[in-house]
């Protein structure tokens, strides 16, 4: 059998490293996913004066601090992005495209996103919508495919897919050098709406319109209702109560995730929180 994990935490910045150290203070067997650059909002800050003992730092300098901290408490980051956790009974399986893990309680700190969903991504969602396109290329073997993405991560998921798609069209909502395959057709346009009857057909674009069999929107992270099925949500947010507890039990959450104001502190002192009563509810199923 895989190693169960006593805490599963998921997402790389404040709420989630800071979980990750109070866990393994209390000597338990974590695993912690995220990415080597933590969180793209540490690094995107250009003055942070409002973290305690940190006074007139950039987000960058902030974000080796953390790194630090960590490497010297022999945590690391398991460089995967969940897709979806399953709530089993007495534990959780955490999915990453084919593989999967397990732990007995997980930590959502997987950060706040704050694109609205496409006209139409909702409505076609499983029916050529998704958010994961290595998961469900075979879907797509010699039909058209075409990758909205958010993040330079999405070029690889890109690249992989265009082996098995006829036509792969991808769409940056950043902009810098792209590392994509010369199969991969780059449009650099603005995603409208998402049409079709049964399933999807169109790609509407503000300056163009592309006959498409899937769409596939990748963003850093997935909507928190999506990624927890069951997971009860508020005004955008995770519901929780005040030891960061969720509606599923074993499920905790922390940082802007759970709600505003949007801050590193806060979001530590959550993660914090969060690690703690995981380790309380962790003692008491025993
Ligand atoms: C430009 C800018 C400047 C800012 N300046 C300040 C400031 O001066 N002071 C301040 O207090 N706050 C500031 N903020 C706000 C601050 O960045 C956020 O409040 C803080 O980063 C939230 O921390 P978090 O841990 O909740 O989430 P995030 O920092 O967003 O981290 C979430 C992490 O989880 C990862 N993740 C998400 N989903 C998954 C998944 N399914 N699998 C694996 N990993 C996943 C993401 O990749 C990300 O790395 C600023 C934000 C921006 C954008």
């Amino acid at each position: 059998m895989e190693e169960r994990y006593d805490i599963a935490i998921i997402g790389s910045g404040p709420a989630g490293l800071s979980a990750a150290v109070n866990a393994k203070i209390r000597n338990k067997n974590i695993i912690l996913f995220g990415n080597k650059n933590l969180s793209f909002k540490l690094c995107k800050a250009p003055k942070v004066n409002n973290y305690l003992g940190f006074y007139d730092i950039s987000g960058e300098e902030l974000k080796d601090k953390f790194t630090e901290h960590i490497d010297k408490m022999g945590i690391e980051i398991t460089e995967e992005r969940i897709n979806a956790v399953y709530a089993m009974g007495d534990y959780f399986t955490l999915m990453v495209n084919e593989k999967a893990y397990e732990a007995k309680t997980i930590i959502l700190a997987t950060g706040m996103e704050f694109t609205k969903p496409l006209k139409g991504e909702e409505e076609f969602l499983g029916k050529g919508v998704g958010y994961c396109a290595t998961c469900d290329a075979p879907l797509y073997r010699n039909k058209v495919v075409t990758i909205v993405g958010y993040t330079r991560e999405a070029e690889k998921e890109a690249n992989y897919v265009s082996e098995l798609a006829s036509k792969l069209y991808y769409i940056p909502m950043y902009k810098e050098n792209y590392e994509l395959v010369n199969k991969v057709e780059i449009l650099k346009d603005k995603p409208i709406e998402i049409t079709g009857d049964e399933k999807v057909e169109r790609l509407i674009l503000k300056s163009d319109e592309i006959k498409t069999d899937g769409v596939f929107i990748l963003k850093e992270s997935v909507a928190p209702s999506q990624l927890v099925p069951g997971l009860l949500i508020e005004d955008e947010h995770i519901k929780v109560d005040k030891n960061m507890k969720t509606n599923i039990d074993g499920c905790f959450a922390a940082g802007d995730c759970v709600g505003t104001p949007y801050q590193y502190i806060k979001s530590a002192g959550e993660g914090q929180i969060a690690a703690l009563s995981a380790v309380n509810y962790l003692s008491s199923i025993k």
